[in-house]
């Protein structure tokens, strides 16, 4: 069973974000289509620092994504559905699927939502280190310093072209 697929239109099409800004997709660029994620749908982490503080063990996800690159890139915008039971998933009753993230590089090598140093330090600027920081031993392991202060905490996704 397959989660996502890459895909092409013949014809181009608009589409419009929150911000009412326009995406045109097909031609040469391919997408991305995932399945439906059925449940409630959450908002976990966003990519200016904001957290729900209700799922500790994704902030010390986010956490660990920036200590395993070796400090070059943080995935954060962490949402999608926190099985509780109640739909069970590929055989497991509690877990998350999660759909859309946002990568923080230093170099912001990804596009519009990657906010570079100043999402990474957003985070760290935010983040408490939680139990499963400690059982991943990342609790030290966090930026010399922090560079965040010109973005604005949010919990919607942050664009790089709002901030500049
Ligand atoms: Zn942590």
């Amino acid at each position: 069973m397959r989660d996502a697929a890459l895909g092409e239109f013949d014809d181009p099409i608009t589409l419009l974000d929150e911000d009412n800004r326009r995406f045109t997709m097909g031609g040469d660029k391919p997408f991305l289509l995932e399945r439906e994620i059925r449940g409630a749908f959450a908002k976990f982490n966003s990519n200016s620092g904001w957290s729900c503080g209700e799922d500790p063990i994704l902030d010390a996800f986010s956490h660990w994504t920036w200590v395993e690159s070796g400090g070059a890139e943080l995935v954060c915008d962490l949402q999608g559905h926190r099985g509780d039971g109640q739909l069970p998933y590929l055989g497991s009753a509690f877990y998350y699927l999660l759909t859309d993230p946002c990568i923080c590089t230093r170099d912001r090598e990804y596009g519009e939502s990657d906010l570079g140093p100043a999402g990474i330090g957003a985070f760290f600027q935010n983040h408490v280190c939680n139990e499963w920081c400690e059982h991943l031993d990342i609790e030290y392991e966090r930026p010399a310093y922090v560079n965040a202060g010109r973005l604005q905490t949010r919990m919607s996704t942050s664009y790089h072209s709002i901030h500049t």
